[in-house]
């Protein structure tokens, strides 16, 4: 039945399109629009076939290419290349009240702006009027980059635009982004070399997947608040926050991280996540997460100061941190790798699970995925051989059910 269908068709039917818009701006929209499927993912819609932009999407996209280019070695194999690993916060109140954690993300895109070593920071933004509308955004100011801080726990048109935005001018950009949205960045980085100098910098935000829409309606049908709401933030002005949004009767709700994430929102995870190699930003300068303490082996989710878990990829990212924290714009303490794994116990799981889940989707569809330099099967041994075949036959059973919907 897929046989007659395009790249593009077949990316999207197998579940692997994670809506990054990147078809979009390859195809242009008159060509091929991004749309809002009832599943409250964005999908993309063909308007008229072209092969050859087909074959730059079967290269480029996220969904299908994830190629690490910063190898690293076999005792680095769980976590990826590390030159630095810290915990840290900003030192701007204000900045670190308003980020997910402690605002490091946030305050890296600043510095990138006040120094003068980036002309805008590419990040994602939401829509204070509608949900829906998260998308990239150009911030050159402190104000438009603190307008995009905290997590959207929800679907982000990425890169619809992308093209378009590296032709317009000759801007120098601090690029953040989901560590697939790096990997997408990079595979259009080869595809259009002459693009490549105007990255000056990368840094991901650590990533367990992306709920739908649905997710975020759930939540709001739960307090049966009146639409259109407003304002909706999943996190922020905490840590880790709280879900919180204004219904048309002006009225406030909020709920917790443990409620809203743990309980709802993690229900809604995009298919193709559940087959993420790397939620960890292995392919960035620099990689940034919760530094979650834990109480009782588990993450402890009580409101506090928030911290943010911060791995140098290159030099590049350390050097930058190093002088951020000279100016005294940020405050980091060193950590050890062993403290990864408590911190971060899910990605743990998923780096050394990914080769048998990998493997389950070929099983179930006969499509490879493209994960390159991932030393995906080396992981895979630190995981005892039966909790491997639950695995893979979970992922089996998933993906079957998902081309049967
Ligand atoms: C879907 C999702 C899943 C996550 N899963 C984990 C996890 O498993 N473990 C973990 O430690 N951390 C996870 N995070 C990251 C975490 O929530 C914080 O973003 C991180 O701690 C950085 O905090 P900060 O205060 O430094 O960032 P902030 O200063 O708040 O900056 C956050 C940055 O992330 C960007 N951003 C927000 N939403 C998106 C999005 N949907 N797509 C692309 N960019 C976005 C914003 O533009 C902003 O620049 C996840 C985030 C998201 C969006
Ligand atoms: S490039 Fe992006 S929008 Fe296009 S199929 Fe891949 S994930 Fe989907
Ligand atoms: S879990 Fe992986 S594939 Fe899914 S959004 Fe996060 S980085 Fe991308």
């Amino acid at each position: 039945m897929l046989m007659n269908l395009s790249v593009i068709e077949k990316i999207d039917k197998y579940g692997l399109c994670l809506g990054c818009g990147l078809c979009e701006s390859v195809f242009g929209k008159e060509n091929l629009e991004m749309r809002l499927g009832e599943d409250g993912f964005f999908h993309p819609k063909i308007k008229n076939h072209d092969e050859e932009k087909e074959k730059i999407i079967q290269k480029t996209c996220p969904g299908l290419n994830i190629i690490n280019d910063i190898p690293f070695e076999k005792n680095e194999m769980v976590w990826g290349h590390i030159e630095q690993l810290s915990a840290g916060y900003s030192l701007d109140q204000e900045i670190r009240t308003k980020g997910s954690s402690g605002g490091i993300v946030s305050a890296i895109g600043i510095f990138m702006l006040e120094s003068g070593k980036a002309d805008a920071v590419l990040q994602i933004g939401g829509d204070a009027a509608d949900y829906l509308r998260n998308q990239l955004q150009v911030s050159k100011t402190r104000e438009e980059v603190l307008r995009c801080a905290s997590s959207k726990y929800a679907p982000a048109l990425v890169f619809n635009n992308i093209l378009k935005l590296f032709e317009e001018n000759e801007d120098r950009y601090c690029f953040i982004g989901k560590p697939c949205d790096i990997s997408a960045l990079k595979n259009i980085l080869a595809e259009y070399p002459q693009y490549s100098a105007r990255i000056v910098l990368t840094v991901s935000i650590m990533c367990a997947g992306i709920p739908s829409f649905i997710g975020t309606k759930a939540i709001i049908t739960d307090f049966h608040a009146k639409e259109p709401v407003h304002n909706l933030s999943y996190r922020g002005g905490g840590w880790p926050g709280y879900f919180t949004f204004t219904d048309s009767l002006k009225k406030t709700f909020k709920r917790t991280y443990n409620d809203s994430w743990g309980k709802t929102l993690n229900q809604h995870l995009h298919f193709r996540c559940k087959v993420c190699p790397e939620g960890i930003g292995i392919q960035a300068d620099i990689a940034v997460g919760d530094a979650w303490e834990t109480k009782d082996g588990y993450p402890d989710f009580t409101e506090k100061e928030g911290v943010s878990l911060v791995i140098a990829r290159t030099l590049r990212g350390k050097d930058l941190l190093s002088e951020s924290e000279k100016m005294r714009k940020m405050s980091f303490v060193p950590q050890k790798i062993q403290s990864l794994r408590l911190m971060q116990p899910y990605q743990y799981t998923r780096r050394t699970r990914a080769a048998s889940r990998r493997f389950a989707f070929f099983l179930a569809t006969g499509v490879k995925l493209n994960f390159r330099n991932l030393r995906l099967y080396e992981t895979l041994w630190l995981t005892k051989k039966h909790l491997i075949l639950k695995d893979a036959w979970g992922t089996f059973k998933r993906v079957i059910k998902f081309r049967r919907r």
